[in-house]
């Protein structure tokens, strides 16, 4: 090292000593660093190790807006390259590395000359020493040798601030503002820019998100609680009389408890004191009763500690009055970005369709039957976000992208004008799309796919013939029982039914049987399993509940009289004997009744890996099949489709997926029958091509993904598509897979498909 050097890195170190805090410290070595290296951009990580995640504590020469907000995963870009090598990472042009991720380039203009140099002490990586170059430009081995030697140093420090707590009150200090960007699994494709407008289970109070009122609003705030403390109280008096000669007199001393509770002022004065600090009423009320919890937990008498869960019950029941007497209000302008926990099919409800930007669930992958509906309603999705705050984002501005699965809170001016510039080619190439639907799926050698829609999900949805499909190719009928307080009746059942199959007539529409069971329980029939995707769902519980099965079997049968358009679908089939016997049995019924119907075509879903193996067996007796890759890839790759901690692994381009795609379509031909595939892989555009080149007969997807696909399928010769196939055939994990396919779309001009832009 330069004899300079060392007298720049004293004169650091000298400095940095002298500092008033760790802060100061990591402040006055970025700003050295940045001089004495004549570099662009010096900032510093720290491990926090709550999350695992390195924070960004420091910077110059990037946006101090992400202090604390840019949070990387260990192997995530390549500053998770440093991490995960444990190593420095020098490279002369960033952008053009694999690992290189745009994020910081976004918001800060193009960065290429890149040098990374890990924190260590005892082996474990406690940050990252990052510097930055706008130019290209190859850092020397003195650069290198200058950093290691400052992040020795600073190792020593922190190992001490760590010792005192010093690091994680730090992180504390710096993340007070929620981080910048947040990763979760894609859900639906698209971007938008919007509003957070929260969404919770009812009557849970810890899932209260923080909301604020506006001062002229508090006093009408105040009025809704006390009504709501009212009611509930009345409901304690009621419910004590109710009780009064069934009860011993120690047990109703319960309720008086509770009126107490109510009466005495603490409860109720905290919680409007709390209200006019200017939050909402059950934000409120959920801390004054997670206090008065606190309170009694601690105390030593058994009876008075159990008292807690009566407060929690207590606070339940207001909480409910409360939110009956406020259905939820959307208070925001522009577009809604729907953010929860858990955010279900009925949450969507809340947002008019015109309103609803986009949905970002805790929880969830992209297939979990909210994600499939998002991608129904054409509104881009992330599921999955798992250190999602959902208590602090009410109102704040997102930008949510729905290809590459994060969301970015609270975005800079730089970084919405390069979303915003995004949509506007995402607009172009909806209209780009919209001009295709009349022309079929075909390939430019000729090549034809039908395409067929799913359907179902929602009874608003009303089946789109406009997007060019051919039919249906899934109507799930699981969706009016789940919408219902009780089975629908055999005539209820028809007319909806009939609904569908006359509004596509002639185009052929698959309805399939009864789905339930799984990720689907009805309410009115409830399942406890330990294991419900292994359990009682689709066809097995209906076989075993035929008067349920056989009142479905008649009302589609009766659906279909006199439009030759119906085809029927069983879910969930590992043998195929008994059911062919129930549908001759509802035939004959129906004959009996003086109605005639005939036999639909029937075919069965490939979604569990046995009736893979019996494909020759299943297709001999059946008159065409359709592969639900949703549930396949689930079975046969062991990965739970709705669990965001393993949603890594889920992936239905997994090359044993397509194997068993190959293996299917191969012994269902050899017996002359028609091979569909039904599950979301179908809308996956990348996808679809390989699905095309394995001979799969046709594809049935949501609405909005129907001309995505087409374009795809019109982009790429058949004879390109087999390449693709014979190509990924050799590779050995999806990724790689999925690389192939993408490049194969990017060659082909229509790269806007599978990423944001054009
Ligand atoms: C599937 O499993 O691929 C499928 C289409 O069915 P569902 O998503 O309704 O389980
Ligand atoms: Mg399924």
């Amino acid at each position: 090292m330069p004899h300079s050097m060392l007298d720049v890195l004293r004169r650091i170190i000298q400095q940095v000593n002298a500092a008033r805090d760790l802060s100061q410290a990591l402040q006055i070595v970025v700003h050295a660093v940045r001089d004495a290296m004549r570099v662009d951009a010096a900032s510093v990580y720290f491990l926090d190790a709550d999350t695992g995640r390195y924070v960004l504590m420091a910077q110059e020469g990037l946006s101090d807006e992400m202090v604390g907000r840019l949070r990387i995963a260990p192997g995530e870009g390549l500053v998770g390259l440093v991490v995960e090598r444990a190593e420095p990472v020098n490279v002369e042009d960033a952008p053009s590395h694999p690992r290189y991720r745009h994020t910081l380039q976004r918001e800060n203009g193009e960065f290429h000359g890149f040098l990374g140099i890990p924190i260590i002490q005892h082996r474990r990586v406690l940050g990252v020493l990052v510097v930055r170059q706008v130019a290209q430009r190859r850092f020397s081995e003195t650069d290198e040798a200058f950093l290691l030697t400052l992040a020795a140093q600073l190792a020593g420090a922190i190992t001490q601030a760590e010792a005192t707590g010093g690091i994680s009150r730090l992180i504390e200090e710096v993340s007070g503002r929620v981080p910048f960007m947040l990763r979760g699994r894609p859900g639906s494709p698209g971007v938008a820019i919007g509003r957070a407008h929260v969404v919770f289970a009812p009557a849970n109070l810890e899932r209260v998100p923080e909301r604020k009122v506006e001062p002229e609003a508090v006093e009408a705030e105040v009025a809704a609680f006390r009504e709501a403390v009212d009611a509930v109280r009345g409901d304690i008096q009621r419910m004590a009389r109710r009780m009064e000669d069934v009860l011993p007199a120690e047990e109703l001393a319960l309720f008086d408890v509770f009126s107490m509770m109510l009466g005495s002022d603490t409860l109720v004065d905290e919680t409007i004191a709390r209200i006019r600090e200017g939050r909402w009423a059950p934000a409120a009320l959920r801390d004054t009763i997670a206090e008065h919890v606190r309170l009694f937990e601690a105390m030593e008498d058994p009876y008075l500690r159990e008292r807690a869960s009566d407060i929690r019950d207590l606070g339940r029941r207001i909480l409910a009055y409360l939110q009956a007497r406020h259905p939820p209000r959307i208070e925001i302008e522009g577009p809604v970005i729907l953010v929860g926990e858990e955010v279900a099919a009925f949450h969507l409800a809340e947002v008019p369709r015109e309103r609803l930007g986009a949905v970002v669930s805790a929880r969830g992958s992209g297939t979990s039957h909210v994600a499939i509906l998002a991608r129904a309603l054409g509104v881009p999705a992330v599921m999955g976000v798992e250190d999602l705050p959902v208590g602090q984002l009410q109102g704040q501005e997102l930008i949510v992208d729905g290809y590459e699965g994060r969301i970015f809170v609270k975005p800079s001016d730089a970084l919405r004008q390069e979303f915003d510039r995004l949509r506007g080619e995402e607009r172009e190439l909806a209209a780009g799309l919209e001009s295709l639907h009349d022309l079929p799926a075909e390939t430019p050698d000729g090549v034809r796919m039908p395409l067929y829609v799913n359907t179902g999900l929602l009874s608003d949805i009303t089946p789109s013939l406009e997007s060019g499909a051919e039919g249906v190719g899934l109507y799930r009928t699981e969706v009016p029982f789940l919408v219902r307080e009780h089975f629908p009746g055999e005539d209820e059942q028809v007319r909806i039914y009939r609904h569908v199959l006359e509004g596509f007539a002639p185009r052929p529409v698959i309805l399939r049987t009864l789905d339930v069971g799984g990720d689907k329980p009805l309410p009115y029939f409830p399942i406890q399993e330990d294991n419900p995707f292994l359990g009682w769902r689709g066809i097995r519980l209906t076989l075993d509940h035929p008067e349920i099965f056989l009142t479905q079997l008649r009302a589609i049968l009766r659906a279909g009289q006199g439009l030759d358009n119906l085809q029927l679908m069983l879910p969930m089939i590992t043998e195929v004997e008994e059911t062919a016997r129930l549908l001759r049995r509802a035939t004959d019924e129906l004959l009996e009744d003086g109605i005639e119907v005939p036999v639909p075509p029937m075919g069965v879903m490939i979604e569990v890996p046995a009736a893979v193996y019996q494909i020759d067996a299943i297709a001999r007796r059946v008159d065409f099949v359709s592969i639900g890759t949703n549930d396949l890839t689930q079975y046969l790759l062991a990965v739970d489709r709705n669990n965001a901690q393993v949603a890594e692994l889920y992936d239905g381009l997994h090359p044993a997926v397509i194997e068993a795609i190959l293996q299917v379509v191969e012994g269902a031909h050899r017996h002359g029958r028609p091979v569909g595939v039904c599950g979301e892989l179908a809308g996956d555009p990348a996808a679809a091509i390989l699905l095309l080149a394995a001979g799969v007969d046709s594809l049935s997807m949501s609405v909005a993904s129907l001309p995505r696909v087409k374009w795809a399928i019109r982009s790429l010769p058949f004879a390109e598509a087999r390449r693709l196939l014979d190509e990924a055939r050799g590779l050995q994990d999806a990724r790689a897979i999925r690389r192939l396919l993408n490049e194969a779309l990017d060659r082909a001009g229509v790269g806007g498909l599978i990423r944001a832009g054009k």
